[in-house]
């Protein structure tokens, strides 16, 4: 083809695109003009699989057949996490209350697809996890957001629901990026009053006090949302899942695709779901981390850290993006904001990585105490 035809073929592929695809950009992390050596932007665990469990799965791995499909929805890794979460919440789960995905973020966009046709509205709070905009314009709704202030309370939540007459709520808790909970009344009292789906994404919660998922048996229309890329480690294999109410699982279950979990996946999480113990301790060293991070970091004055209940800390104020060179230079990578106030997120990482990171912020202090 001659090259006038190419760049025409090319023109017109882009006018034939939908236009909430022509509108939206591919989802890209900050790019680095710095040689990464410790990588704390993505909130991922410090921690690789533990061998003994790698060592299990390298054993399955040699007698699985890989070129035969997988089971269609997982049956076994359903089995396996309805009893996990039996044992867990101390309560009856049953596999018709829980669904899985490749990565919770197949799951968001499942419950959109399902519940949100054009120009429908989704309801969140903001600041917060970029995917619940990013799906709900790829399918054509309307994104809505509440400040998490202090006028985020039921009163207005409730205003807000009966002008914009949302078709789903996602809440986020703790919060992606700040860190903070969301009052389980709070919740509670929403779900209560609005018809639709009210999702909780807990992708943090394993790090927290507060866990919705003891009250999906009393709220229909309440639903979480876990995943296995935090606290349990396991961002590499892409999996999350959804525990709510069997009807809500049912109709997802048509807007899933068949085989949308790899085999190898499905063993990683069946053997991590019956030896989670390790995966305990691992949370409460970060957590112990977390305050040790927290209480040296706040000792400068003209920043706000914002008390967190995630893997990570938040970090508004002046100069934030000053240290953020200085964490660069020194190979570390973090994420940064710059909406309203400058901001950084900073992931809990190993012992090694957060000394590494106080040592920037001695240098830091060095260069800004006044
Ligand atoms: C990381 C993250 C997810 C994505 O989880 P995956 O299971 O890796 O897709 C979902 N929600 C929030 C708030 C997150 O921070």
């Amino acid at each position: 083809m001659s090259s006038n035809n190419l760049n025409k073929k090319e023109q017109n592929l882009k006018e034939l695109l939908r236009p909430e695809v022509k509108e939206i950009s591919p989802y890209y992390g900050e790019e680095d003009n710095f040689e990464v050596e410790i990588n704390l932007a993505g909130n991922e665990s410090p921690f690789d699989l533990p061998q003994e469990i790698k060592k299990k799965f390298k054993a399955e791995f040699d007698k699985h057949d890989i070129n035969r499909y997988p089971e269609i929805y997982s049956e076994r890794l359903h089995q396996t996490l309805a009893d996990y979460l039996s044992r867990e919440l101390n309560q009856e789960v049953n596999t018709k209350e829980v669904i899985v995905g490749n990565g919770s973020d197949e799951i968001l966009d499942m419950l959109i697809r399902t519940f949100v046709e054009s120009g429908d509205v989704v309801l969140s709070q903001a600041p917060t996890f970029s995917m619940y905009k990013y799906f709900t314009k790829l399918n054509s709704g309307q994104y809505q957001e509440i400040f998490l202030d202090e006028e985020f309370d039921f009163k207005n939540l409730k205003e807000k629901i009966d002008k914009l007459k949302p078709k789903l709520i996602f809440l986020c808790s703790p919060n992606n990026p700040t860190g903070e909970t969301i009052e389980k009344d709070l919740v509670l009292k929403l779900a209560d009053y609005f018809a639709g789906p009210v999702i909780v994404d807990e992708a943090y919660a394993d790090f927290s006090e507060i866990d919705l998922m003891p009250d999906v048996k009393n709220y229909p229309n309440l639903a979480v949302t876990r995943t296995f890329s935090k606290a349990f480690g396991l961002a590499g294999i892409r999996f999350g899942y959804l525990y709510g109410n069997e009807v809500l699982v049912e109709e997802l279950k048509k807007v899933l695709k068949p085989y949308n979990l790899n085999s190898l996946t499905d063993m990683l999480a069946c053997l991590i779901l019956n030896n989670n113990d390790i995966i305990k301790e691992r949370i409460e060293f970060i957590k112990k981390e977390r305050q040790k991070l927290y209480q040296n970091l706040n000792q400068y004055q003209n920043w706000q850290l914002y008390p967190s209940m995630a893997n990570f800390l938040y970090i508004e104020g002046e100069k934030t993006l000053e240290f953020k060179k200085i964490l660069n230079q020194r190979g570390i990578k973090i994420r940064s904001y710059s909406k309203k106030n400058p901001a950084i997120r900073i992931t809990v990482g190993s012992q090694e990585e957060n000394k590494a990171v106080l040592e920037a912020f001695a240098e830091f202090k060095e260069k800004n105490w006044e």
